[in-house]
């Protein structure tokens, strides 16, 4: 076996499919592009789809890519078997509508087989195909295949409901007698089985057929292939490792965790290495999310994160670590990784700051936790359960952060279980609801036949000129080309056009297209681009348009003009949050519109307005410094060192248009943009709130609605110092406190008024003592504002000793009150909440109390005087 490193490895496969004629596609962001149906990138061909569905047209069929993907199904699977990660990468050779069966399997056994390349024996090669692929098989006989190493297996059959599907081969390398976890009569013992002796390394999709709506599958036009090879497995088998950890994709780390550890030492002890493990594949994992903009938090990407992160510390307190340490081990994966991915160890200490906190965090939700169970444990041990119940380690799981394995374990040493049954319907619960939250699966769509033939030429002049006059060259009608168009919606080309094609957030332009008249024919509508990059316009006809003639085109110039501004003033805010918040804040996404704009960035936890000013005031500056901006199309490489910003997560082909703004800043953009700052006028943030987890979102204008904006304001505050009666708007503010004091000294004075008002009538009733049978009764309506000196007043009574029983009733906001006061000899006797539930009725109300004080509310003030006379009737009737 040679011996290659695994970047040696990732570079050979690459080097390997260049060689047959395939473009390397450089590895994608983790964060999937405009695709609602993935939580992550899963696979090389999630980045494909656009390709594969017609959207986009390739610059080349052949494409190849190291593709770094997240599986979070294979969660548990980590650290339990040799060959499962969370984030692993996938290598892939993908043939979009070119090269098929015969050539994507010649090529595989060439790879695999060939001392120029892996050079593997073929002895230890075993291929599984659908039974009913008789191509595959005999390709692979062709290829030199053994026809004893050829399996027929029923599942290989890739399909994932409607969209293009097909049969799949995959390829076993045989780790040999002393990998076999199985006895020999085991069914599962054979390539393709679940076991550790044949590990699977590749998986070659023939994506022949479109699964239709109906269940039926036809022939695809252009047929596909996507293949995906697991690089650690590889690693593994070049690096003699017993599981892909024993690599150098993992040791590194795993020495670090050891060193960090009291005194573990990886392969001493199964349970330890399980935890190496998770701790390595989790490291990995979290270094790479975050490096591509994904923040810990609580839902979608942000939940996972946070999982892998409390699942490594977790796995780190096994093993003995003491406080947070898997920021430490951020450094060492860029470091493992930095041939490949230079940016990760570019960005280590902006990653390592937020695992910390993540870290920091949940160690304090950890002692939280452990009290629950603890406390949940006590409680069974009490009442004699055996059972943790479900929802209570859902709710150490959702809230804590605790992962049910460790509560299980937890549960276990105390002698309950848990009951997982009832986890697992509760986790189901939210899975749903997360599922929901992400939308509906969009499936992979069926070739666009249409437009993907359509290679007519046709030039955007939108840069420098807003009219043009020209041939309209492509006309759509129902979803079929046609010549001619009388009336509706229908869609158009032409062979130079000055609108500008949605994209890159900034919104497509509108305007109308004239015959030669000077008539109006069709309004444009809407602007995107077709699969072949031209302008594809959306059109409401209003007369008859004919393909091959020529006609106006004319852009809304107001509308382009706002947009513009909000443009260059997006580049110059995303600059601004950088300077403010740090250069490792990302831009999220973004809408310009003609009426705002808005950007979404990454940043972790809420934004200090001070901090907000301070952008607004930063691009404010550039407006007034009058900067001249320039475009420029160049290479990727002169724009890169003229250190213009690019996104990780956009592809780019080989030239880019790079905008600049002075010297402030310099971006990658194809989009429309004014000639000098100080066009855009005025820069005014109007909102800033927080979108997902760690994202943020600022909605701002320019220009016009800046002005319309600030002036609003300006109109309600000086209505608001004419109402305030000062002349100059700077007073509002002492004014206000002015007045604010005032209030609250009124406030005090009428307390005290009230006060002395109802001493004054308790006076009044207080002087009436009547007898009730055995008892002296004091009892009256009075006038309060509150319920508390109703009380006040049977404080005084009681100071006075002056009945044996007070009854009191007040009306205040429409309700009616009561208070029924017992002296203290005669509680025995009567009983204050006795009596207030027997009139309490009078005032539609109920109450109750202590046997000295009790009180009532109702809604009825009318019944007051029938409750007063309702407790002396009751107290006549008492001993
Ligand atoms: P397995 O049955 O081993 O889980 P799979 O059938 O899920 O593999 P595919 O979806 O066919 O795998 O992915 C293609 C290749 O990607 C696999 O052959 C394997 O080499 C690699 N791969 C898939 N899942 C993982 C993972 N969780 N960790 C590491 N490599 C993986
Ligand atoms: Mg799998």
């Amino acid at each position: 076996m040679k011996e290659l490193s695994s970047s040696q490895i990732r570079q050979m496969y690459l080097d390997f499919f260049q060689s047959k004629g395939h473009t390397i596609e450089p590895s994608a962001s983790l964060v999937p592009k405009d695709d609602p149906s993935l939580l992550w990138i899963n696979s090389g061909v999630a980045t494909m789809k656009k390709y594969f569905s017609g959207q986009v047209v390739p610059g080349n069929p052949r494409l190849t890519s190291s593709q770094k993907s997240i599986r979070t199904n294979d969660i548990e699977n980590v650290g339990r078997t040799a060959r499962h990660h969370t984030l692993f990468e996938m290598l892939g050779n993908f043939s979009v509508g070119d090269y098929f069966k015969k050539e994507a399997i010649t090529w595989a056994w060439e790879l695999l087989t060939s001392p120029d390349w892996f050079g593997w024996d073929p002895e230890k090669l075993y291929m599984t195909v659908y039974p009913k692929d008789a191509d595959a098989k005999m390709y692979w006989e062709k290829a030199g295949v053994a026809p004893d190493h050829i399996i027929p297996v029923e599942d290989n059959f890739w399909d994932i409901g409607e969209g293009p599907s097909g049969p799949d081969s995959e390829i076993f390398y045989d780790r040999g007698e002393s990998f076999n976890n199985l006895a020999a009569d085991d069914p599962e013992n054979y390539p393709g089985g679940e076991n550790e002796r044949y590990l699977e390394v590749w998986n070659i999709v023939f994506s022949q057929f479109n699964h239709e709506p109906d269940g039926s599958y036809k022939p695809l036009p252009r047929k596909n292939i996507d293949t995906g090879m697991g690089l650690e497995r590889v690693v593994s088998i070049f690096q003699n490792a017993k599981t892909n950890f024993e690599t150098d994709l993992f040791l590194p780390l795993i020495e670090k965790t050891q060193a960090l550890s009291d005194g573990k030492k990886y392969g001493a002890d199964a349970e330890d290495d399980i935890s190496f493990k998770v701790i390595a594949d989790h490291a990995r994992a979290i270094t790479f999310a975050i490096g591509d903009g994904a923040l810990p938090g609580n839902e979608g990407r942000g939940y996972v994160i946070r999982r892998l992160i409390r699942r490594a510390v977790v796995n780190g307190q096994k093993l003995g670590i003491q406080g947070a340490f898997l920021d430490q081990l951020v450094p060492i994966v860029g470091e493992i990784m930095q041939s490949y991915y230079p940016e990760v160890l570019q960005q280590k200490d902006y990653i390592a700051k937020i695992v910390r906190s993540e870290e920091d965090r949940f160690g304090e939700t950890l002692t939280g936790g452990l009290d629950l169970l603890n406390g949940l444990i006590a409680d069974l041990k009490k009442t004699g359960g055996k059972q943790i119940a479900g929802p209570d380690a859902f709710k150490l799981y959702d809230t804590y952060g605790f992962p049910v394995e460790l509560t299980q374990e937890y549960a276990i040493d105390q002698g309950v279980t848990v009951d997982q049954d009832g986890f697992k319907a509760e986790m189901q619960k939210q899975k749903d609801r997360a599922r929901n939250a992400r939308g509906k699966q969009k499936a992979m769509g069926l070739q666009h036949d249409l437009l993907i033939n359509v290679k007519t030429p046709s030039d955007y002049v939108g840069y420098t000129q807003l009219e043009t006059h020209s041939e309209l060259t492509e006309l759509v009608v129902n979803d079929q080309l046609a010549d001619e168009a009388t009336t509706g919606t229908v869609e158009a080309m032409f062979d130079t056009t000055p609108f500008y094609a949605e994209m890159g957030g900034q919104v497509a332009d509108h305007g109308d297209i004239y015959d030669l008249d000077g008539h109006v024919v069709a309004h444009v509508k809407d602007v995107q681009h077709a699969p072949n990059g031209q302008n594809l316009h959306t059109l409401a006809v209003v007369s008859p348009l004919k393909k091959g003639t020529t006609y106006d085109l004319k852009v809304d110039q107001v509308f382009h003009s706002k947009v513009e501004k909000n443009h260059t003033a997006t580049h110059l805010l995303d600059k601004a949050l950088r300077e403010v918040f740090g250069e490792h804040t990302q831009q999220a996404g973004s809408l310009v519109e003609g009426d705002y704009l808005r950007f979404d960035f990454t940043h972790f936890g809420q934004v200090d307005p001070a901090d907000l000013d301070k952008a607004e005031a930063i691009v404010n500056r550039e407006i007034f410094a009058e900067l001249p901006v320039k475009t420029v199309v160049t290479d990727i490489e002169s724009a890169k060192k003229m250190g213009a910003i690019a996104l990780f997560s956009e592809k780019y082909g080989k030239t880019v248009r790079v905008v600049s703004a002075g010297d402030f800043v310099t971006e990658f953009c194809g989009g429309n943009h004014v000639k000098n700052t100080n066009e855009i006028g005025l820069f005014k943030i109007t909102s800033e709130s927080g979108v997902g987890a760690g994202v943020r979102r600022i909605e701002a204008v320019t220009s016009a609605a800046a002005y319309k904006y600030l002036n609003d304001r300006s109109v309600i505050l000086d209505a608001v110092a004419a109402d305030l009666k000062v002349t100059q708007t700077n007073d509002i503010e002492t004014r206000v406190q002015a007045l604010q004091a005032q209030v609250k000294d009124l406030q005090q004075k009428q307390a005290t008024l009230e006060g002395k008002l109802a001493g004054q009538q308790a006076g009044a009733v207080f002087d009436n003592v009547e007898t009730a049978g055995n008892y002296t009764l004091i009892s009256g309506t009075v006038q309060v504002s509150k319920m508390d000196q109703l009380r006040a007043l049977a404080d005084t009574w009681r100071d006075q000793a002056l009945s044996d029983v007070l009854v009191l009733g007040a009306e205040v906001n429409g309700k009616a009150n009561l208070i029924v006061a017992v002296s203290a000899d005669k509680q025995k006797q009567v009983k204050a909440g006795d009596l207030i539930k027997a009139i309490a009725p009078k005032i539609n109300g109920g109450g109750g109390g202590r046997p000295n004080l009790a009180q009532a509310g109702g809604k009825n003030p009318a019944g007051l005087p029938e409750a007063m006379s309702a407790a002396s009737a009751w107290l006549k009737e008492q001993d």
